[in-house]
């Protein structure tokens, strides 16, 4: 692994493990179930780890209640700030209420209200700046400047990256056969965790990270070499969306060096995954969190080595969109249906 990140130096399996012990009594440790049925599709064992269980309803809360606890207390005097509209959001509002600390979450006047809502039940301030993210990042940034609050980056930050790292901990436990993890892949702080944590103890296993076709930032970048921004675009997987930051100092260059390969699904795919976890499963899981199904059903995983554990990373997700979804008498009929495709 030559040319890894400086953070390879800093971060290994122990900083992962002391960060396990941080956060046990903050997150819950999910379990990881046997899918029989895409066990008989991939011609090999599956199991889901069912991150969506968590209370904010993703696996962020692990991330975010490990910086909480790590950053030393008088950093914490003013609270928190994050620039969210999704899971990032929620979870450090939900970590900052349970550790005593004041959140305020920054986002734009077009978010609709249900986020901002979903963000406001959890105990954060909702400070609407501007009618884009990069307004709001700006009021963020100026909350840490002139009030003296303190930054919670979504995902390359090496305390993010050890809190979603744990993950990796908890499958080998459970299946400690694993072969290849199916690993939703967006900023990379998710990806880079469970790499470091499952590669120190088990080089030999497979780690696949998973994204849609539209808008796929660390994909493309992981392409140039270097991170890019691309075009952001309305995908079923919306937690996968947003950029990488074009000074991204971690989680790229983890990535790039971890990673084993890289599978891109279309909206289509993305729909199938998330009907099936909810018709074969009874599982509720958001696009972003049903891709490593989806890239089974597709046929897009190859021939897989062994044992494969797929994360299943979060249940936020409009339910009048999943209800069209699953309900949808076909996959084209809940893709057609959807506004994602009439956004395009
Ligand atoms: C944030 C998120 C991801 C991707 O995590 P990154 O660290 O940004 O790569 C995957 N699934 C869900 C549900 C998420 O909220």
């Amino acid at each position: 692994m030559a040319g890894t990140a400086d953070t390879l130096k800093t971060m290994d399996a122990a900083v992962i493990g002391a960060a396990r012990a941080r956060i046990a009594p903050l997150v819950r440790r999910t379990p990881q179930v046997p899918s029989p049925g895409l066990g008989a599709i991939a011609g090999v064992p599956v199991d889901l780890k069912l991150e969506q269980l968590q209370d904010s309803g993703a696996f962020k809360l692990r991330g975010a209640s490990n910086l909480l606890a790590t950053l030393p207390r008088d950093s914490l005097a003013k609270g928190v700030v994050a620039v969210s509209t999704g899971n990032h959001g929620r979870a450090v509002a939900l970590a900052a209420r349970r550790m005593g600390v004041r959140a305020v979450v920054c986002m734009s006047s077009l978010v609709p209200s249900n986020k901002v809502d979903a963000i406001r039940a959890l105990g954060a301030e909702i400070r609407i700046v501007g009618r884009s993210q990069d307004e709001a990042d700006e009021e963020a940034r100026r909350l840490v400047a002139e009030e003296g609050m303190a930054y919670a980056a979504p995902f390359d930050d090496p305390a993010i990256i050890a809190g979603q790292g744990t993950i990796g901990l908890e499958v080998l436990e459970d299946a400690p056969d694993v072969a290849a993890v199916l690993v939703p892949l967006s900023g990379g702080g998710l990806f880079a965790g469970v790499a470091l944590a499952i590669k120190a103890q088990r080089p030999d296993v497979k780690l696949i990270g998973i994204s849609m076709e539209r808008g796929a930032a660390m994909h493309a970048s992981l392409a140039a070499g270097r991170p890019v921004a691309v075009e952001e675009l309305p995908t079923l997987a919306d937690s996968l969306g947003g950029g990488i930051g074009l000074s991204n100092r971690h989680s790229f260059a983890l990535t790039r060096d971890l990673i084993d390969d890289v599978i891109l699904l279309t909206e289509a795919e993305i729909a199938a995954g998330m009907r099936w976890l909810y018709r074969q499963e009874q599982l509720v899981a958001e696009g972003a969190a049903a891709v490593g199904a989806a890239a089974i059903l597709a046929g897009e995983t190859g021939r897989l080595p062994g044992r494969t554990v797929a994360l299943v990373t979060g249940r936020n997700v409009d339910m009048d969109t999943f209800t069209r979804i699953v309900s949808a008498p076909t996959v084209e009929a809940a893709v057609q249906g959807s506004r994602i495709m009439e956004a395009a």
